[in-house]
């Protein structure tokens, strides 16, 4: 059940298996990093021999690789739904993009958080000041965690309100069009970390009414090192620079520097060039999907993911809300009894199979839903096929009634067979 060929990642691989042999490996870790599509890999191909210097030169290939480097903002402007007056700045991820933000805040300005939160969408807002972020235990309802936030929202006067967009424990969101006109309604805006949505739901900024939305390359089928922050301008506009230097000035003298506007104002330096290709070329791509096509593939996927491994004796899988809608393909579960380290491990070793274990940069979730020791993740996207699910599934069930069929030790914190 895979959407379109033509978005099938660039290359699948053998592994080898510590019980001899070698498997197709199963890459159920793509909410950590998204394999490239082939597509991008092909634009990439295509923009590499161009590929100059940008804004600053004035021969042929300079100007045509400015021009790439600002039609994929356009385009990647577009793929979030963005205004016409919202701006795309191009960052190095999801958490680039976050800590921009954070240098934007208005001074005292106050930021709220849930703490189901990832730690990119926590940290920045907690290190300007602990007095200035305040982070909500969420309710274990979606009706009830609305419900604080609102509570909060009335109690004291906020700037900022940054949830996830959805979780990268779970799956789950909130609903963002609610959440957006209850930040508005007490005068704050909305971020979005849309890091684990924006590759799996078609967002848009205007639809949702969030003011920005950060996100990164990685995670949506382009290769590392290019993410965006986008969204509305003003704060971007006049906030500090994040990357002071060349090409964020108007002017410098000695005493006195003059800073541009968003987005230059914040990429100082030369930029990553073919990481916006690459991103806008994963944005056309996912574009071009038939409406719905691709939360359909990972719909049925997280669906049979989950009825497997709830058939398995001593799986537990996490949610943060009992009544949360449409969750992505992210899953969280533990094993009763067994170490989520050692567990990854047998699954890599003797299936071939990639999961995520450990406590997903979101310490404080885990340690609410009383997992604080970490957890197994599983997760889908575009190239995930029912069979990679199906393996998976079998594979946790046969470590249950069998175990691992051979030795394991931590080696520098990793079970190694
Ligand atoms: N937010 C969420 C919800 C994430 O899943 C991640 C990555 N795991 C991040 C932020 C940080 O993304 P990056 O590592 O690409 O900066």
């Amino acid at each position: 059940c895979r959407p379109t060929a033509a978005l099938l990642p660039t290359a699948g691989a053998r592994v080898p298996l510590v019980t001899g042999g070698t498997v197709d490996y199963a890459n159920l870790d793509v909410a950590a990093s998204s394999p490239a599509l082939a597509s991008v890999a092909a634009r990439v191909a295509e923009a590499l021999p161009l590929y100059a210097s940008v804004h600053r030169g004035a021969g042929y290939l300079s100007q045509v690789s400015t021009a790439l480097y600002e039609s994929a903002r356009d385009t990647v402007a577009a793929f979030v739904g963005a205004r016409d007056d919202d701006v795309c700045v191009f960052t190095r991820n999801t958490t680039d993009s976050l800590s921009l933000l954070a240098g934007c805040l208005p001074a005292d300005g106050a930021v709220l958080v849930l703490d189901v939160e990832h730690h990119a969408d926590l940290l920045p807002w907690q290190q300007r000041s602990r007095d200035l972020c305040d982070v909500l235990t969420a309710a274990p309802t979606v009706a009830g965690t609305l419900q604080l936030l609102a509570d909060a929202l009335a109690a004291r006067r906020y700037v900022l309100v940054a949830v996830t967009g959805a979780s990268n424990v779970t799956g789950e969101s909130l609903p963002l069009r609610r959440v957006a006109d209850l930040a508005h309604d007490h005068g704050a805006l909305l971020l979005v970390d849309g890091a684990q949505l924006v590759p799996h739901r078609r967002f848009s900024l205007a639809e949702s009414g969030a003011d920005w939305v950060a996100f990164s390359g990685h995670k949506l089928y382009a290769p590392f090192g290019t993410g965006a922050l986008v969204g509305r301008r003003d704060w971007l506009d006049t906030g500090r620079p994040y990357l002071p230097g060349g090409g964020a000035v108007a002017q410098v003298d000695v005493g006195a520097t003059t800073w541009v506007a968003a987005p230059h104002r914040h990429e100082g330096g030369s930029p990553n060039v073919l990481g916006a290709v690459a991103l806008a070329a994963a944005c056309d791509a996912l574009s071009a999907v038939a409406p719905g096509a691709l939360e359909q593939h990972e719909r049925e996927l997280r669906g049979r993911l989950v009825e497997g491994l709830d058939d398995v004796a001593g799986v537990r899988l996490l949610r943060i809300w009992s009544d949360s809608v449409d969750p992505t393909g992210v899953v969280s579960f533990t094993v009763d009894g067994a170490d989520p380290g050692l567990v990854a491990a047998y699954l890599s070793a003797e299936h071939g199979i990639g999961v995520r274990d450990g406590r997903f940069c979101a310490h404080p979730l885990l340690a609410r839903l009383g997992v604080a020791g970490g957890a197994l993740r599983a997760s889908v996207g575009v190239g995930t096929t029912s069979d990679d699910v199906d393996r998976l599934v079998a594979a946790v069930a046969r470590f249950v009634t069998e175990g691992p069929s051979v030795e394991y030790a931590v080696v520098d914190g990793r079970h190694q067979p």
